[in-house]
């Protein structure tokens, strides 16, 4: 790992020289760039800078982003943007090896916009999937925009605002469906809904843990089993992106259903974004747990 790592260093160190950017001057050398790590990101960076900066995604489409690796191009790409959103922690090591050699470049570690993180041996990524947690992302983005773009400062911060009141009405939705409901525990194979639980009142049981690529143990699988047993849960949430084989052994277990949950690590398929995303979670979540919808 460490002889990639200073490859990687020596590339980002020419790729910075190489343009004559480093009087730190975006607009000299045309578009403002801005990198954001994978999908959620993008989706905030984007409402945020509108038509005045470019937004790419690093995370490839069906490349799971825990644990992304980069190719030369990326990498290069890095050291060159104008901005870079990500999430740190652990949650895309080989993005945060390459950040760390980057003095000049901005950077919204979106999990430093958060008053509080859910820590479970390592902190919770998935901070997202609360719409008002994601909200104060797309403000630490404005601030930043504001310092690279002074003149289009006022466009950043009412862009924020905007997305901002969009959140809060998707945040009211969530509170009102899941206000009254028959059960409150989310059974699922990847621990994504942290946030989302905590924020709705909510509690989330994970087969798999925060790392949807981890292997849970039998133990774990027949504990979340005697769970839901107990608890009368009727679905099982499971990923699309991953196979539902220890969900279905749960569900087949306990007589109960598989369904999709899409944690948005991708982006969403057509012409669907992250609101309509969430918004078809909420209409399983409510449907799952038996609430009585307003
Ligand atoms: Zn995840």
């Amino acid at each position: 790992m460490r002889p990639l790592v200073s490859a990687l260093a020596a590339l980002v160190v020419l790729a910075v020289g190489g343009c004559g950017r480093a009087g730190g001057d975006p607009g000299a050398s045309g578009g403002t760039e801005v990198i954001a790590a994978f999908y959620p990101l993008e989706f905030v960076a984007t409402e945020i800078v509108g038509r005045n900066a470019t937004v790419t995604n690093l995370s490839p489409p069906g490349v799971e982003p825990h644990d992304l690796e980069l190719a030369p191009d990326q990498v290069r790409s890095l050291a060159q943007a104008d901005l870079i959103v990500y999430i740190g922690e652990g949650f895309q090591p080989a993005v945060e090896d390459v950040i760390d050699e980057l003095s000049r470049t901005r950077m919204v570690d979106a999990l430093d916009a958060q008053d509080e993180l859910i820590e479970a041996g390592a902190a919770d990524p998935h901070i997202w999937l609360d719409p008002m947690r994601l909200a104060s992302v797309g403000n630490v983005i404005a601030r930043e925009m504001a310092d690279i773009d002074a003149g289009n400062a006022d466009v950043y911060r009412d862009n924020a605002a905007d997305l901002a009141s969009v959140l809060i009405e998707l945040d009211e939705e969530y509170s009102a469906a899941l206000e009254d409901c028959d059960r409150n525990e989310l059974v699922v194979s990847h621990e994504a809904f942290g946030y989302l639980t905590e924020r709705y009142g909510l509690e989330q049981v994970g087969v798999s843990g925060i790392d949807p690529e981890s292997e849970p143990s039998p133990g774990r699988v027949a504990e979340v089993a005697e769970f839901a047993r107990e608890h009368g849960v009727t679905t099982i949430f499971f990923e699309e992106q991953v196979a539902p084989d220890i969900a279905q052994v749960i569900a087949d277990e306990i007589g109960a259903r598989v369904e999709v949950l899409d944690p948005l690590e991708f982006k969403p398929e057509g012409d669907s974004d992250y609101l309509d995303v969430m918004r078809s979670n909420l209409d399983s979540i409510s449907a799952a747990l038996g609430c009585n919808r307003p």
